[in-house]
C-alpha cells in the first residue's frame, strides 16, 4: 500500500522519507503524486491534534492514506514552550538561528537547561480509521549553537552532552522522537493491517 507524507516542509520530508522506507513502509510525497498540499491551519491544541488535521487533510486531499508529523521542543524553563508552537516562535519572519537565539537569551539567568523534543504522528487512511502515536527525545539546551547537521532546533539540543548539530542522519535517527515515533507506528501499522488482513 502507498501513503502520502502529509508535509510541505521539505526537511521533515526528508526525515520522514528516509526513516519510513527502510522500515518497508511505501512513503511518497505529494509531489510524487502530481498533488500539491495547502497549508492547513494548525488549530490543535496538541502536537496529536495538530498531527491529525495536517493527515486528514491529506488523505482527503489524495485519497491515499496520509502520514502526517507534528514535533517541536519544549523547554522545562519556559513552561515547556514554545512547544507546539514552535515553528512560529518568534513570529512568522524568524529565521531558524533566530529562533534558537531567542531559547538561549530566554534562558539566559536559568540554571535548569532541560527539554524534550516531541514526535506526533498520525496516519488517516481512507476509511476513516486513524493511528497515532506520539514519542519523546529528552536532552538538554546548549549554551550556544553547535554544529551543522540537522535543522531546526538541532544545534542548541544536547543529546548525552552533544549537539544534535554534530550527530549524522543515522545516529539522530536513532535515538530522535521522529525515529522513535516512526518505528512506533511501524508496530501499530503492521498490527492493523494484519487484523484486517489488507494486503
Ligand atoms: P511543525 O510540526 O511543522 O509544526 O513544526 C515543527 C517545528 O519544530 C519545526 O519547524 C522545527 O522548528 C521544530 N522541530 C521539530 N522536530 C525537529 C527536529 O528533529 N530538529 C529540530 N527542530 C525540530
Amino acid at each position: 500500500m502507498k501513503y502520502i507524507i502529509a508535509t510541505n516542509n521539505p526537511k521533515k520530508l526528508v526525515e520522514l522519507e528516509r526513516i519510513l522506507n527502510p522500515l518497508g513502509i511505501n512513503a511518497v510525497t505529494a509531489k510524487q503524486e502530481g498533488i500539491s498540499l495547502a497549508d492547513v491551519e494548525e488549530n490543535g491544541k496538541t502536537f496529536k491534534e495538530n498531527s491529525y488535521i495536517k493527515a486528514y487533510a491529506a488523505c482527503s486531499k489524495s485519497g491515499l492514506p496520509a502520514i502526517a508529523d507534528d514535533s517541536g521542543i519544549c523547554v522545562d524553563a519556559l513552561n515547556g514552550e514554545p512547544g507546539i508552537y514552535s515553528a512560529r516562535f518568534g513570529g512568522e519572519n524568524a529565521t531558524d538561528s533566530d529562533k534558537n537565539e531567542l531559547i538561549l537569551e530566554r534562558l539566559k539567568d536559568k540554571s535548569d537547561r532541560n527539554a524534550h523534543y516531541t514526535c506526533a504522528i498520525t496516519c488517516v487512511f481512507p476509511n476513516g480509521k486513524v493511528i497515532q502515536v506520539e514519542d519523546y527525545c529528552h536532552g538538554e539546551i546548549a549554551l550556544q549553537p553547535e554544529g551543522t547537521g540537522g535543522f531546526g532546533y538541532d544545534p542548541i539540543f544536547l543529546y548525552e552532552g552533544k549537539s544534535f548539530g554534530y550527530y549524522t542522519a543515522e545516529e539522530k535517527d536513532e535515538v530522535s522522537h521522529r525515529g522513535k515515533a516512526l518505528r512506533a507506528f511501524k508496530d501499530e501499522l503492521i498490527k492493523y493491517l494484519e487484523d484486517n488482513n489488507v494486503k
